[in-house]
């Protein structure tokens, strides 16, 4: 097993008692994080989306590894899932960006807001790699503030007729079904969730973003419904709750993205300690210049920093979806989740930064394995939540509800 995230198990081990089955699981995301290297690295330099992710995923068991036992899945807790995430996070935010939106938002969404006959549908074929999903909240015009979305739905007899256009949607044109949420066209203040299925007729992909500055093996696109139907056993968690479950989304998401990121520090660390030993310059090796011992020393904290406030919400969150009821808890996690996400993407970007310029000019490339850390890094602070939106719900965490900045 890759060693950091060897380092991470065992660490956590002290604490935690592992089953064999968690282990097991654990194991098999170090195989697919190996056999993946290679096709992310081609498909990366090529600037597409790397069409292995579903099948090594699945070959592995991990597509489905948080689904439980009961619809075929592995029963993994988000302490495991969570460690899966960060050591796929090694091969940077592409992979990271397909199996979050897999995991955290689609399968974990529908086992927690599903009702039975969804998570039939649904959560089996997943866990065959025979659904990929994706999750529809951005809107062009509603990022950070998704309460101002303009897709709409209207009821005829048992359909709702949905129209409108998301944007930025990771998974979006490979998806088989989409969360998609939207606001009533009769009453503005009622969202709604819905399961849409991609071969719906009415929906297109008119767009997909190809000119990010990373992220270049993740599909990421902006899907279109004009008249789409869908059958009411597809509302996703009741009329009229669409906030409320899309903000669960987000904070799935956000703990996917803080543990990718401890993933990103410790690839960052993997490829300065052995270019430091490797290349040489004024006569030794430049790991024996003190200022690049710095660099290392700085990314080790910072994989140290990153790595504990994830574990611990994780933990938290294991405890809350054993009593999703429970309001103090959610209070709770909803902070812990935003600091964890905050830290750590941060810190994953500043190891990046600081990789590149232990590599010096072969840094600068995406040839380089930190050239790519680095272009793919910057998302984690802005995806699933800005920086400056953690700022403001940590702030709320502290000062209180009364303290809240935004609806
Ligand atoms: C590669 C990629 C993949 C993505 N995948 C998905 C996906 O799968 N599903 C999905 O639904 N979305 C997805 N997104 C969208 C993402 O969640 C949004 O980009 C993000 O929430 C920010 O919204 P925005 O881009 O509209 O920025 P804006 O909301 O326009 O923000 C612009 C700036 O204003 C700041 N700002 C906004 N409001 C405030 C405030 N109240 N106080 C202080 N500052 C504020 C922001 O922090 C930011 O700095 C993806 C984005 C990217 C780049």
């Amino acid at each position: 097993m890759e060693e950091l995230f060897t380092q991470s198990v065992k660490d956590l081990g002290s604490m935690y008692h592992f089953s064999r089955d968690e282990l097991e699981i654990l194991d098999d995301a170090d195989k697919a994080a190996e056999e993946l290297s290679k096709s992310e690295f081609e498909h990366y330099i090529k600037r597409e989306v790397n069409p292995d992710h579903k099948k090594v995923l699945t070959k592995h068991g991990i597509i489905g590894a948080s689904v439980d036992k009961r619809y075929g899945g592995r029963g993994a807790n988000p302490l495991v899932s969570v460690l899966v995430k960060e050591r796929l996070g090694q091969l940077g935010m592409g992979l990271s960006s397909f199996i979050n939106v897999q995991m955290f938002l689609g399968e974990m969404m529908i086992q927690r807001w599903g009702t039975d006959d969804q998570k039939e549908r649904y959560l089996r074929p997943a866990v065959r790699g025979e659904k990929i999903f994706a999750y529809g909240l951005t809107e062009l015009e509603a990022g950070s503030d998704p309460s101002e979305m303009q897709t709409t739905y209207e009821k005829r007899g048992s359909r709702y007729i949905l129209n409108g256009s998301k944007y930025l949607i990771t998974n979006g044109s490979i998806a088989d079904n989409l969360i998609i949420f939207a606001r009533s066209k009769d009453n503005r203040d009622e969202k709604s969730a819905f399961i849409v299925d991609s071969k719906s007729s009415g929906f297109s992909i008119p767009m997909r973003m190809e000119e990010k500055i990373g992220l270049f093996t993740s599909d990421t696109a902006m899907p279109q419904m004009d008249g789409v139907e869908v059958d009411e056993a597809d509302v996703f968690g009741g009329i009229g709750n669409g906030m409320h479950v899309a903000y669960s989304g987000l904070m799935n998401g956000r703990m996917g993205v803080a543990s990718a990121s401890i993933g990103v520090i410790e690839a960052c660390l993997n490829a300065v300690v052995e270019r430091a030993k490797e290349r040489i310059q004024h006569g030794k090796e430049i790991g024996k210049h003190q200022l690049i011992q710095n660099h290392i020393a700085e990314i080790r904290q910072n994989l140290e920093m990153a790595r504990w406030p994830v574990y611990f919400a994780a933990i938290r969150k294991a405890e809350y979806e054993a009593d999703p009821s429970n309001e103090s808890l959610i209070n709770e996690l909803d902070l812990r989740i935003s600091l964890a996400k905050k830290i750590a993407s941060r810190l994953a970007f500043e190891s990046a930064d600081r990789a590149v310029q232990v590599f010096g000019g072969f840094g600068y490339s995406i040839l380089s394995p930190v050239g790519r850390l680095f272009c793919d890094s910057r998302v984690a602070r802005i995806y699933e939540g800005t920086d400056e939106i953690q700022s403001l719900k940590i702030a709320e965490g502290v000062l209180g509800k009364d303290f809240k900045a935004f609806r």
